[in-house]
């Protein structure tokens, strides 16, 4: 007979070992108001009132990690004219101890930010509460349109097509979500491994700039920025004649909020469908660590077209997807721009307006195409010398080559003939 320990240990070890054959996943999924009562939004809101009233309650409670459930089933708050009330909890209690967990974590990760070295402040008030977490087990999925959760038996639901056909999911914790446009359930969902990609033996570069979003080596030019429309103009400029504080602004403040949800998820489609594209077509990606950002400060004219681009988003993405091999980055410093791939002079004469690029020695390119190209020669050079390395030498490498940019020059100058040659 197995002991108790040693039968929970037992599980751990299968679940681990599970866990390697499996993806994890979040999917969203929309809570369908065609289908649910009016009595069960008003149920929701409520829940959401009443997280922030547990969440404001813990943070001004004098010692924050005995907070106990059982002894704060009531709650003091303010009313709108400023007088104590005493409210009542109506909340499950399994909901009840995941918030109190969620604003303990949030000042664990404050302390842990703080003894990094970051400046945080303290954990203030919330105005509102947007999320509810739900742990493991509390989302049960009853039909192809249905889920229950804590509360509510029984709800409707959009979305769950999105992995109710995956043969062997597994539904772990979720998150009940408010936004603008309404409710959502964000679901964390183990799926097993898809079958591993077939490369296709190509690789890009990719040249980021402003007037051409994205060029990649290839030749293929992308504009990566989603404008505001028209609708969303007119109800900020319709905002701004509401009188604050009124019941006609705050309406204006939704619609508001709403228009620039879909702006987001605008840019996040387009962003996603780029990435799959690239990731589909080409083994490896590089790209050049470039400050977008600052972008802004030295090109005001193009300050508007930057600001609403996805390409920060874009960058984010690969830096993540340089641990497992599927990108490269290549420091700031080196002159993609300005180096010619023909006899490896740096030219430094070119200006933003120079379209095609043009070399003493009688090359001529488009400026972006040659710029990707660059990157792209100089990222598998690089990352020829990095396999060779360990992963120590290589950071260490790489903050020699942003200290010493000029030496670095010449030497990746040398690497270009050799590889034309
Ligand atoms: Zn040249």
């Amino acid at each position: 007979m197995m002991t108790k320990n040693e039968q929970i240990r037992q599980t751990l070890r299968n679940t681990s070992l599970k866990r390697k054959t499996q993806t994890v996943k979040v999917f969203e999924l929309k809570v369908d108001c065609h289908h649910t009562s009016k009595e069960d939004f008003k149920k929701l809101s409520g829940l959401f009132r009443e997280a922030k009233w547990i969440q404001n309650d813990v943070i001004a409670s004098k010692d924050i990690f005995h907070y106990e459930y059982k002894d704060h089933r009531t709650v003091l708050n303010f009313d709108k004219n400023h007088n104590v009330v005493e409210r009542k909890l109506t909340i499950q209690t399994g909901i009840h101890q995941n918030i109190i967990k969620h604003v303990q974590t949030d000042i664990m990760n404050l302390s842990k930010a703080k003894s990094k070295g970051r400046h945080v402040g303290r954990l203030k008030f919330r105005k509102e509460c947007n999320c509810i977490p739900l742990k493991t087990g509390m989302l049960k999925i009853i039909s192809s349109k249905r889920v229950s959760i804590p509360m509510f038996r029984n709800i409707a639901v959009y979305g769950l097509e999105q992995f109710i056909n995956i043969p062997g999911y597994e539904v772990a914790n979720a998150n009940i979500i408010r936004k603008a446009s309404g409710y959502y359930i964000k679901v964390t969902v183990y799926i097993p491994k898809e079958n591993v990609r077939t490369d296709t033996g190509k690789t890009v570069g990719l040249d980021f700039g402003i007037k051409d979003n994205i060029t990649t080596s290839d030749g293929e030019k992308y504009n990566c920025s989603v404008q505001e429309d028209d609708h969303f103009k007119f109800l900020q400029r319709k905002l701004a004649k509401k009188q604050k504080g009124s019941k006609r602004y705050y309406r204006c403040l939704c619609q508001i909020k709403r228009a620039y949800e879909h702006q987001v998820n605008k840019r996040d489609d387009d962003s996603n469908k780029l990435l799959s594209y690239l990731l589909k077509t080409y083994d490896i990606i590089y790209f050049q660590d470039e400050q977008i950002s600052q972008w802004k400060k030295f090109n005001k004219g193009f300050a508007r077209n930057i600001q609403h681009s996805y390409m920060g988003r874009i960058k984010a993405r690969l830096i993540e997807l340089e641990k497992s091999g599927r990108s490269f980055e290549i420091s700031r410093w080196v002159p993609t721009t300005k180096a010619c791939p023909v006899c490896g002079s740096i030219n430094t004469g070119i200006t933003l307006n120079d379209r095609i690029y043009k070399c003493d020695c009688g090359y001529e390119f488009d400026r972006d195409i040659h710029a990707a190209r660059n990157v792209k020669l100089f990222g598998s050079t690089k990352r020829a010398e990095c396999s060779e390395r360990t992963s120590a030498d290589r950071l260490v490498n790489t903050s020699l080559l942003v200290k010493t940019g000029n030496a670095a020059n010449s030497l990746v100058e040398a690497k270009i003939k050799a590889a034309c040659l």
